[in-house]
């Protein structure tokens, strides 16, 4: 995210100027997952509401931040895309809170606008994380992670690497071993979901590299857990990487129903037509 443009921002909005320079400083720390939320900057920057509303549009009209949207539970404050609330009411009749469970009814939500980093903050997370880069002009030939997509597999280098994390916004789903934090095209826009942990990575690649039908406890990360655990365990990843379609329908991992004693298991299947991208770092 450019300095520059902030700068400008600022010596156009001079009452402003303050606030600017305190938001750009908490979006920098803050880094680019999640949604940015006016209420959650003003109080952790202990600035005015509104002031910092007027600095989140503004650096939504120069297209540094994009604008989504959004509706949130008045209960815990869970936040949700309007578009799929207004359709989950229409399609189901009923809207639960993914967080406190209680049912989102047209009385029970608060509208609001929030935010998130646009592209260029992709080449931002790449940051320290992508390893030592290649020096000038002196491209790196060495193996740096492995790219397997709807369309194949190839070993690249860490200066072929970034070329894909620019491409990251081209795929319906992109999740990337290096940085850990998942891109997914949701309703054509692009959301940056939250960093997976470790483990979570792991289970994730493990199901879309092997296309089989698995239980959580069948793969690596998850053996020696318990069917709880390691269910846990996927739960978690898959919220992270996967857009839910309904109550136990999401669009690119299937459940597998379990029978009587038999648990669960699920395919990373990606409907016809749907572009992916995984990128498991080099272990050597
Ligand atoms: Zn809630």
């Amino acid at each position: 995210m450019s300095f520059a443009e902030y700068e400008r921002l600022a010596e156009q909005h001079p009452d402003l100027a303050g606030t600017i320079q305190e938001v750009r400083k908490h979006l920098e720390k803050a880094g680019s997952n999640g949604l940015i939320r006016v209420h959650d900057v003003a109080s952790f920057i202990g600035a005015d509401p509104n002031q910092v509303r007027s600095v989140l549009e503004k650096l939504a009209a120069n297209g540094l931040l994009g604008a989504e949207k959004m509706i949130e539970c008045s209960h815990c404050s869970m936040a949700a895309h309007h578009a799929e609330f207004l359709r989950r009411h229409e399609e189901d009749g009923e809207y639960a809170c993914t967080n406190c469970h209680r049912p989102l009814t047209h009385g029970a939500v608060r509208h609001l606008t929030a935010y998130r980093h646009q592209t260029e903050a992709l080449t931002d997370i790449l940051g320290p994380s992508a390893g030592a880069p290649a020096r000038d002009g002196e491209p790196s030939q060495e193996v740096y992670c492995r790219v397997i997509t709807h369309e194949g597999t190839s070993a690249i280098g860490v200066d072929a690497y970034k070329t894909w994390v620019a491409r990251a916004l081209e795929f319906d789903l992109f999740v990337d071993g290096v940085t850990r934090t998942p891109v997914l095209l949701v309703d054509g826009n692009s959301e940056v979901r939250k960093k997976l942990t470790p483990s979570e990575f792991a289970i994730v690649a493990e199901y879309m590299e092997s296309r089989k039908i698995t239980r959580p406890t069948a793969t690596k990360v998850g053996s020696g857990k318990s069917t709880d655990t390691a269910g846990a365990l996927f739960d978690n990843a898959r919220r992270k990487v996967d857009i839910k379609v309904s109550r136990y329908e999401w669009t690119f991992f299937r459940r597998h129903k379990g029978v009587e004693t038999v648990a669960t298991a699920f395919e990373f299947a990606p409907p016809d037509g749907t572009s992916w991208c995984l990128i498991i770092p080099d272990q050597g």
